[in-house]
């Protein structure tokens, strides 16, 4: 468990010398426990006292790297339970697991597939971001197919293989791309942390139960390997969730280091929908990876988009920029909607508008993120807000008609809205799936 200002402080020298840079030593113990300054601005420190204090430093939650560039996966630091109390910080990475003992043509054609999941919504990139390459076969097979993955896609790469042979041949193949080593146990640990140091890639490590887990992490530790993924063995969906849910609470309630680490899942359904049911549990409760078989767009798009929910900060709704949006071959004679600046009824706007075919503009309200009604009962949406805004957009300038649509939901409004903007108030459907026919007819 985090150290509180008082626990630090009773660790400080307490004579307030000011030499830190602040006026007391409580004050000082303040900062580092909101992690705000580094312990070594204090030179009369205890040795055990900076030892105790720069493990409290330390994420709950190791912080581990798949990968390199644009497409590198970071995930673990995270430092709550339940996203209300803070925020989930690193995503789920989800990937796809091919097998050695498929043909070459058959490889390249889920890559293909896997390439093309790529995804926008609600104004934010979604993307897979790992391929798993199985040894079933021998070592120059499982090489080949390294080789040939790694030649196709920038995606992380991870290393399925039981033989440290067959390993080091396919790091040397991916030398620069750090892929993720998986796994190493009980029984060839020493093998696979020299690996693991060797490329300076992380390392899965794999036990039945969580004191074993623990014990291996340690050990793993003392052979120098340090960036771990932890994994427990096949086991039913609450027992998995039991593991993973505890692995994150005993590393952040109590400062278990051995098991401060993302965890990964392997999810071996043979029926698509429940594969994806299953994913999705895992996916919200905690994985920091999972590998999984479906690569069919109507599968991964769903996670892609529970991933995004989950992974959003709960105190910032997701906004844009607020702005009028030309959509379409706009002219000064096109409509005008308002609406507001939260991202989901921004987009839900835009996607009617679009199907359409009706160039129109849409004027996004400033809103801090809020939807429709939740933003007119908060007075974020008001006649005044509004027409300060269009105003502000210069929509008199850019159409030669003075007509404006509101959602229907705030037809409340209108005359209000009329008098302040000056212009006629055309009230719109309540719902935004209204928009095309109503476009149509106006
Ligand atoms: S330098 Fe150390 S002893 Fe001096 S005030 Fe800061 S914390 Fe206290």
């Amino acid at each position: 468990m985090s150290l509180s200002g008082l626990d630090i402080y009773r660790l400080l020298p307490k004579t307030n010398c000011r030499e830190c840079g602040f006026a007391t030593c409580l004050a000082f113990a303040m900062q580092i426990a909101k992690k705000a300054v580094a312990v070594d601005k204090c030179p009369y420190i205890t040795p055990e006292a900076k030892i105790t204090l720069e493990a409290q430093a330390q994420p709950p939650v190791k912080l581990i790297t798949i990968g390199c560039g644009d497409s590198k996966l970071e995930i673990g630091n995270e430092s709550v339970m339940f996203r209300h109390e803070d925020k989930f910080h690193r995503p789920c990475g989800i990937g796809f697991v091919i097998e050695d003992i498929l043909s070459d043509s058959e490889i390249k054609n889920k890559l293909e597939k896997i390439n093309r999941l790529k995804f926008e919504r609600v104004g934010q990139k979604l993307e897979v971001n790992l391929i798993a390459i199985k040894q079933s076969r021998d070592g120059k097979r499982f090489s080949e197919a390294v080789k040939l993955v790694a030649d196709d896609t920038s995606l992380g790469l991870v290393l399925m293989s039981n033989d440290p042979d067959a390993l080091r041949q396919a790091l040397e193949i991916l030398k620069d791309r750090k892929p993720l080593i998986y796994h190493a146990t009980k029984d060839n640990f020493t093998k696979f942390a020299q690996l693991a140091k060797e490329y300076k890639a992380p390392l899965v490590v794999f036990a039945d139960d969580l004191d074993s887990l623990a014990a291996l992490t340690v050990q793993l530790n003392n052979q120098g390997a340090g960036d771990l993924v932890i994994e427990t063995a096949k086991k039913s969906l609450s027992d998995k969730i039991w593991d993973l849910t505890q692995m994150r609470r005993l590393a952040l309630k109590k400062n278990n280091r051995s098991l401060g680490y993302p965890s990964l899942v392997i999810i071996e359904e043979s029926d698509p929908y429940q594969e994806a049911q299953t994913a999705a549990t895992f996916i919200s409760k905690y994985a920091g990876i999972i590998l999984m078989k479906g690569i069919e767009t109507w599968e991964v798009l769903s996670l892609l988009t529970l991933r995004q929910n989950i992974y959003t900060d709960p105190q910032k709704p997701l906004q844009i920029e607020p702005k009028l949006y030309p959509i379409g071959q706009v002219t000064d004679k096109s409509p005008v909607l308002i609406t507001t600046n939260f991202s989901l009824t921004y987009y839900t706007v835009l996607g009617e508008v679009e199907a359409s075919k009706i160039p129109s503009y849409i004027a996004s309200v400033d809103t801090e993120g809020m939807s429709v009604l939740t933003a007119w009962a908060a007075e974020k949406f008001s006649p005044k807000k509004i027409a300060d805004s269009i105003n502000k957009f210069g929509v008199k300038e850019i159409v030669s008609h003075k007509r404006l649509v509101i959602p229907g939901y705030v037809a409340v409004m209108s005359g209000e809205l009329q008098d302040e903007s000056g212009f006629e108030i055309i009230v719109g459907p309540k719902e935004a799936a209204g928009i095309p026919s109503f476009l149509k007819n106006l």
